[in-house]
């Protein structure tokens, strides 16, 4: 028996046992820690929580010399490497933080070949002197974290990462490992092509998360509405509320706290030491919810939050899987849940429109949002769609509001057409900037001092849609621009003004399919209506 041959990755598995304490590889890892150790290129697409770093660090401990790690989040580093360092990997890190004493030590280290890992900025490596440094050492392999940031295309875009398509032809040797939690077939093929991963082997995982149950609903009194979520079903769970704002972050932890819950905000304008804190008391104590920007959660590894909470929409399809990734990651039954209405649909749409770069990056982000509305607006499954906006099929989950819930549809087309034409009459008015509200009290026929103001009762149209509700009306607004059927000016004000498409429906040539708004006054919670 002593002569038996190892078996092909016991050497992996003894690391993972002796240094990371685990029993068994997940997922890919094996193959892909098989692949990396022997040399090859690897592209790994795992959804966040999947076991990503040991892809790399096992390798890095398996081959001779230093793997280096390229990864934007500076701010995770310290963590990273201090858990590293913990469990007896000799760990460190190079990045602007640094003082310049600080950074020698680091280099000596790697140069006397005393580092097993080395995490560096994307931006170090950019410099020629970074790159002539490495060359004096030994380097195991490259891991190229949150490899989507090469991705033009993409939600978070970072030019240094371009430059690192250089690697392949200085270290044509080195095996290459990229790695990334967010990735349609258009980011997955850019990865490859930009980073120069022609010959490596393609590691792609499910990136379903069945425990987490998506839930999308109208905005109302939201505050309340996620009051609701948190009493009736989330009472003393950990949780993460985003919103856009920092004032909304604010206020918003302000009015949780004052209703009893652990309620903490976070956002970048917080002084670091308190930002810390905060993060530090999310992790160890029980209970807390954080309400936040996003400039929160990148790499936090808590694995018992309960539920993520979107008070606003958020700008794309990955950030909202990346977010919303951050729920459940112990494999229990989790809640995501968003709750958007027409207002966000003009802000985003306006912030587009007001959005400096040029023509080909607006409809960047436009098309970023149609995918988030249109997962919002969907009558069918919501894993189905969210998976399939990542290139992966599936079938209905029974674990989202649609499948549990399926959302009735009616035929909203001459609702469409009322609002559609109203909006061309007043578009026939010159500089004048009437938003959603002055429609839809035109076609209730709501005496406002504006319609008197503007003679808005002669209109044909006025009073022509009193059969349907306000609330009702805004569903329609809000629909038609998530469709695209209706466009917001970038006059700054939200007026609403045709779209390309807008003639079809006008004409009758388009019939559009609605989803009925659930009735439900103002603020009544979650749960509730
Ligand atoms: P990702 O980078 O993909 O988000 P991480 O590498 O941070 O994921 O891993 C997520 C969590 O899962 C970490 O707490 C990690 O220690 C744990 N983990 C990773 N691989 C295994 C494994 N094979 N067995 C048990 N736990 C693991
Ligand atoms: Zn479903």
């Amino acid at each position: 028996e002593a002569d038996a041959p190892p078996a092909p990755g016991a050497a992996a598995r003894a690391v993972l046992k002796r240094v990371f304490g685990y029993d068994d590889f997940r997922g890919d890892q094996a193959a892909v820690i098989e692949q990396v150790t022997g040399g090859g290129d690897a592209v790994v697409l795992m959804p966040t929580g999947g076991g990503k770093s040991l892809c790399y660090q096992i390798p890095a401990l398996l081959r001779p010399g230093t793997g280096v790690v390229i990864s934007p989040l500076i701010a995770l580093m310290q963590d990273q490497v201090d858990a590293l360092l913990a469990v007896g990997v000799r760990a460190a890190f190079l990045n602007s933080t640094q003082d310049s004493f600080e950074r020698t030590r680091v280099e000596n280290a790697y140069l006397a070949g005393e580092l097993d890992l080395l995490y560096v900025a994307p931006e170090r490596l950019a410099s020629e002197a970074t790159k002539r440094f490495l060359q004096n050492g030994t380097i195991a392999l490259f891991a190229i974290d949150e490899a989507h940031c090469v991705s033009q295309w993409g939600h978070d875009f970072r030019p240094d990462y371009l430059g690192l398509s250089e690697l392949a032809e200085r270290w044509p040797e080195v095996p290459r490992i990229a790695l990334t939690a967010t990735a349609t077939d258009a980011t997955h093929k850019e990865i490859t092509e930009r980073l120069k991963l022609g010959r490596a082997q393609h590691f792609v995982a499910s990136f379903d998360r069945p425990n987490i149950r998506y839930r999308i609903e109208n905005k109302g009194e939201v505050r309340r509405q996620l009051l609701s979520l948190i009493r009736t079903e989330h009472d003393g769970d950990a949780g993460i509320v985003y919103a856009l704002s920092r004032k909304t972050v604010e206020q918003t932890a302000q009015f949780l706290a004052a209703n009893g819950v652990n309620a903490l905000p976070y956002h970048a304008g917080l002084d670091a030491g308190l930002r810390a804190r905060t993060q530090s008391r999310f992790l160890r104590e029980d209970g807390v919810v954080i309400v936040a920007t996003i400039a929160f959660g990148m790499g936090i590894d808590k694995p018992d939050v309960r539920f993520v909470a979107h008070i606003d929409l958020p700008k794309s399809v990955e950030g909202y899987y990346q977010e919303t990734g951050r729920a459940g990651r112990d494999g229990l039954p989790s809640t995501a849940w968003l709750a958007y209405g027409l207002q966000d649909v003009v802000q985003q749409r306006r912030m587009i429109e007001q959005s400096p770069g040029d023509l080909s990056h607006r409809r960047k982000l436009s098309s970023h949002l149609d995918a988030m509305l249109a997962l919002c607006e969907t009558v069918d499954c919501r894993r189905v769609n969210l998976l399939g906006y990542f290139g992966q099929g599936s079938v209905p989950c029974g674990n989202c509001d649609t499948c549990l819930l399926p959302p009735q549809s009616w035929d909203g087309t001459i609702a469409a057409q009322k609002l559609l034409s109203t909006v061309v009459r007043l578009q026939r008015e010159r500089n004048q900037k009437f938003g959603a509200g002055h429609l839809i009290d035109i076609l209730r026929a709501n005496k406002t001092s504006r319609v008197d103001q503007y003679g808005h009762d002669e209109l044909a149209v006025w009073g022509v849609g009193s059969d349907l509700s306000e609330q009702q009306w805004r569903g329609v607004v809000r629909q038609l621009l998530a469709k695209g059927l209706l466009a917001v000016n970038d006059d700054g004000f939200g007026t609403l003004v045709l779209a390309p498409a807008s003639a079809d429906v006008l004409s009758g040539a388009m019939t559009v399919s609605m989803r009925t708004e659930p009735e439900r006054s103002a603020g009544s919670g979650a749960g509730a209506g």
